[in-house]
């Protein structure tokens, strides 16, 4: 058996069962599939978004140190990945004016976030775990693109 996800001409969409993808248009071409809301026969296969995979291994990814940043204003997803597409120079760019706080990141980001520190752009390492958590608080946080190392590993 087979499920697609259905939408009749009136955008009623529903989940149909088949046999196969064969016996799916078998069934269409005869006018057999009726909306369940509607009833008409005048259905297509929905164009569902296709899901986002995430990328690499995600085995420890909740507890892995991983370099992050804080931005100015709410985080905006289309504006995150405009900057995705920007590489690593952009990146560069943007650090030069940040000052690396390394692992203490969730600390300053959230003094400053609740008016306890200056403002500042600050970048260092957190784990995903706690930068979910900012995110949830509502404390503008974005993943940085190129993992971005310590300045005291770099020489
Ligand atoms: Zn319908």
């Amino acid at each position: 058996m087979i499920s697609f996800d259905l939408k009749c001409i009136h955008d009623h969409v529903f989940e149909g069962w088949f046999r196969s993808s064969g016996d799916y248009e078998e069934q269409r071409g005869r006018r057999q599939i009726a909306c369940p809301v509607c009833g008409s026969a005048d259905v297509a296969k929905a164009v569902m978004a296709p899901a986002v995979a995430a990328k690499g291994n995600r085995r420890d990814a909740a507890t892995a140190p991983a370099s992050i940043a804080m931005t100015s204003g709410s985080p905006d997803q289309a504006k995150l990945e405009e900057m995705l597409g920007a590489l690593a120079k952009a990146q560069t760019e943007m650090l030069e004016k940040s000052q690396w706080v390394g692992d203490k990141f969730a600390e300053q980001a959230r003094a400053m976030y609740y008016g306890e520190a200056e403002q500042a752009p600050i970048h260092g390492t957190t784990n995903a775990q706690e930068a979910r958590a900012m995110m949830e608080e509502g404390v503008p946080v974005a993943p940085l693109i190129v993992p971005v190392a310590p300045p005291e590993s770099t020489h």
